[in-house]
């Protein structure tokens, strides 16, 4: 049976998110903004509450949440602070994610109590300087030896790629086999050959760490080959599936905090002797925005809740991450104009949810790959019927 509400659970956990988001993240975030500093003070509260080991099971010391409560909790972060929504997302799904969803025991054994617990940050290098939407034209390589894999290449824009200190990295490892040649490794920091690039300036979601990461023969042992010998590509869309939900969940949050900020703001401010509410432009911009929001959050609770049922998602993630990044930026925008001068401002919070939200028409596959996937899922379909 469908329903529309929240589980009492899911009730429980958005109040205790948004109520820390509120007391712990909301009044430094443009602090932090301003001065670009990954804000490591807040990693151990995160840690506490058990967001730090949202997908690992409580027999590794998680909190073995479900997509749907990620989702609650990932939107809640990003209604104030679209950079720890996009660190925290990025080691759940990404880095932690695929070690529980592909390690062996050991390696969950090994890695997973470190991850849940904030002792270490996880990270995900699969975007390279020559290739991004075109995964699979990756160019680190690994090479296997009798006693070690020993990894060359660069990857680029990877979220806590210098705070985080395990990292999953894809690289070829059959090149003639294309996607089907790429496998997954576990990279300790510190591991020989191993070392951070530059820092990468962005447009916004300044507080979250993206860097370059370089390796020059960079030698691991055998048994961190994560899942099977070329098939790392495979686990990651699978990755990617949930990771979208993710994504657009912070998209989500961005739009609904700036939406709400504008909301407020327009009942408040006054022109021409009455509130800016009073007139139907601003009300239509805020409906338009509400609107738009509550569609996403309908696409992304329909992909969540099939993720939870173990049904593939790759055309329901793609639709809803696309739909509630888009949606995402013109709520922002339509807040900056109900702010006017203001809203242009760093005064006020709306102009740093517009920079954030920009991302996630990016950031785990752009506008236009999440329109190729849709089609490849729907012409494929429609060419087997
Ligand atoms: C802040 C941030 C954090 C990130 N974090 C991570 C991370 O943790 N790990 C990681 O691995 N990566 C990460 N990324 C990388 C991100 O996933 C890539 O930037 C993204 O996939 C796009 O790749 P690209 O930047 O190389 O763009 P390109 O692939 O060069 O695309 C450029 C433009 O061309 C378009 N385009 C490309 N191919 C086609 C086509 N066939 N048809 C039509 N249009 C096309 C794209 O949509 C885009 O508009 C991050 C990026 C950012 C900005």
């Amino acid at each position: 049976m469908i329903s529309f509400d929240y589980t009492e659970d899911e009730r429980i956990l958005r109040d205790t998110v948004r109520d820390f988001a509120r007391r712990e993240i909301a009044p430094h975030a443009r602090r932090w903004d301003e001065e670009e500093r990954f804000p490591g003070e807040i990693i151990p509260k995160l840690a506490a509450l058990g967001l730090l080991g949202m997908t690992v099971p409580e027999a590794y010391g998680g909190s073995a949440l479900s997509m749907q409560q990620i989702a609650i909790v990932i939107e809640e972060l990003a209604r104030v602070d679209g950079s720890v929504a996009i660190t925290v997302a990025a080691h759940n799904g990404l880095g932690t994610g695929h070690i529980n969803f592909a390690g062996t025991d050991e390696q969950k054994r090994r890695y997973l109590p470190r991850l849940a617990s904030g002792e270490a940050l996880g990270a995900w290098g699969l975007t390279e300087p020559g290739s991004g939407s075109d995964a699979a034209g990756a160019r680190t390589r690994a090479i296997r030896h009798a006693d070690k894999w020993v990894i060359t290449g660069n990857k680029t824009f990877i979220t806590n790629g210098s705070v985080g200190s395990i990292y999953v990295i894809l690289a070829v490892t059959t090149p003639e086999k294309k996607q089907r040649g790429i496998t997954a490794f576990i990279v300790e920091r510190g591991a020989p050959g191993f070392r951070v690039g530059k820092h990468i300036e962005k447009m916004g979601l300044h507080a979250s760490d993206t860097v370059e990461l370089i390796f020059e023969e960079c030698a691991i042992p055998l048994e961190n080959q994560l899942g099977p010998l070329d098939g790392g590509f495979i686990d990651t869309l699978q990755i990617l599936d949930k990771g979208r939900i993710s994504i657009g969940s912070m998209a989500l949050g961005l739009g609904f905090g700036a939406y709400e900020a504008a909301r407020e703001y327009a009942k408040e401010r006054k022109q021409f002797g009455k509130p800016l509410a009073d007139n139907q432009a601003i009300q239509f911009m805020l409906a338009d925005s509400r609107t738009e929001l509550e569609a996403s959050r309908l696409l992304l609770r329909r992909a969540a809740w099939m993720q939870d049922r173990g049904q593939r998602t790759t055309l329901q993630s793609s639709m809803a991450k696309l739909y509630a990044a888009q949606a995402a930026m013109r709520a922002c925008d339509r807040a900056i104009q109900i702010h006017g001068g203001y809203g242009y401002t760093r005064e006020f919070p709306v102009e740093r949810a517009l920079r954030d939200a920009k991302l996630c028409e990016i950031g785990e596959g752009t506008n236009e790959v999440q329109r190729m996937v849709i089609c490849r899922e729907l012409l494929g379909r429609a060419l087997a019927a």
